[in-house]
């Protein structure tokens, strides 16, 4: 499948075939959550954050590169559920190294490493060791180095390399080919493959946190991440980041983490104003993806959960909000898009069918 949709690309280059000749399959790309849930309490099964973005053509189902946005917990669940082994996806991309968003990774590279040994290694995409001015070092290089060692020190890697000696004997990050860079306000070119290239942009969240857009020839779309304003309190223009803003400028698709403004400070939720000010609302989501004239947007690591009564150890005031609730706050705000407030395995596709 794959030979084939890079086959005709690298023949159209030379010009020895007509662009689109007849019978040629036409590009596509799905846009799937492989989790809903935000930050790292557990409700009702949801699966921790992450994004699966497919592209290729009718002929292979859009699944010629699979690339996965953060993995959160059920990562792996998730992507069997779309019939995705760990071995078929080509790069994780992390947006930063916070449990939620990284804790299923260790399930999808292990899994990979034991049942897929001969794999080629994954590209595990992310920030440079970046200092935090808080005086701590943040390293998504050192967080996949070490993704196996407590299986290497319980024994576990030895005793499955004794069984299988395809398995690499460091243990499941020999299998993860890291690929850091120096996350930047404009966006710049971290990762091609054949018409696929994504960027990266550096955004407000932790330090080395970073938003991506994916660029193919069936459609756009960003994954924000956790990313919020520069300024971490008001007084300041929006809760979302200026960065997301010129990274998403014409977008088909952003999908982006977002929390209710009911959470906020002026109401009675309980939440610390520093965590509640470090996410983009949903309100201002909408609003900025209309700004950047993007045509879908997708709400996701929803905080509150729609039907959850508290949100970890902070109550919702007013009691559990809707997914109407979510939509209403985008299309108040001025999005007149579609806004898909999302599920486990909710799922979009360019074109539509
Ligand atoms: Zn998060």
């Amino acid at each position: 499948m794959k030979s084939r949709l890079f086959g005709c690309v690298a023949a159209a280059a030379i010009g020895t075939l007509a662009p689109l000749a007849e019978g040629h399959a036409a590009p596509c790309l799905t846009v799937t959550v492989t989790g809903a849930q935000g930050g790292p309490q557990a409700y009702q099964g949801l699966a921790g954050p992450g994004t699966l973005v497919s592209y290729g053509d009718d002929a292979n189902n859009c699944g010629a590169v699979r690339l996965q946005f953060d993995a959160g917990r059920g990562t792996l669940l998730r992507l069997s559920q779309v019939n995705v082994q760990s071995s078929q996806v080509n790069a994780v991309f992390f947006t930063h190294m916070h449990n939620d968003h990284s804790e299923g990774f260790a399930d999808l590279i292990q899994r990979r490493w034991m049942i897929f040994p001969t794999s080629p290694k994954v590209d595990v995409v992310c920030s440079d060791d970046v200092a935090s001015p808080l005086g701590h070092t943040i390293s998504c290089r050192k967080f996949v180095a070490h993704i196996a060692d407590a299986a290497i020190n319980s024994g576990e890697v030895a005793q499955r390399v004794a069984e299988d000696k395809r398995r690499p004997e460091g243990g499941p990050a020999a299998l993860a080919n890291v690929r850091t860079f120096e996350a930047r306000n404009e966006p710049q070119a971290v990762w091609t493959s054949g018409d696929v290239k994504v960027s990266a942009v550096r955004s407000t969240h932790i330090a080395g946190h970073a938003s991506y857009r994916v660029d193919t020839p069936a459609g756009s779309v960003v994954v924000g991440g956790d990313a919020g304003n520069d300024a971490f309190a008001p007084p300041r223009p929006a809760s979302t980041s200026a960065q997301v803003e010129i990274l998403a400028k014409d977008a088909d698709v952003i999908v982006h983490s977002a929390i209710h403004p009911v959470m906020g400070p002026d109401r009675d939720s309980g939440m610390p104003p520093p965590i509640f000010y470090r996410q983009s609302s949903a309100s201002d989501l909408g609003a900025m993806a209309q700004r950047a004239g993007a045509k879908h947007l997708v709400l996701t690591h929803l905080i509150p959960p729609p039907g959850a009564p508290q949100q970890g150890l902070w109550k919702v005031p007013g009691g559990a909000l809707t997914e109407a609730d979510y939509r209403k706050a985008a299309e108040d705000a001025g999005f007149k898009g579609q806004t898909l407030v999302a599920k486990d395995l909710a799922t979009l596709r360019l074109p539509a069918k």
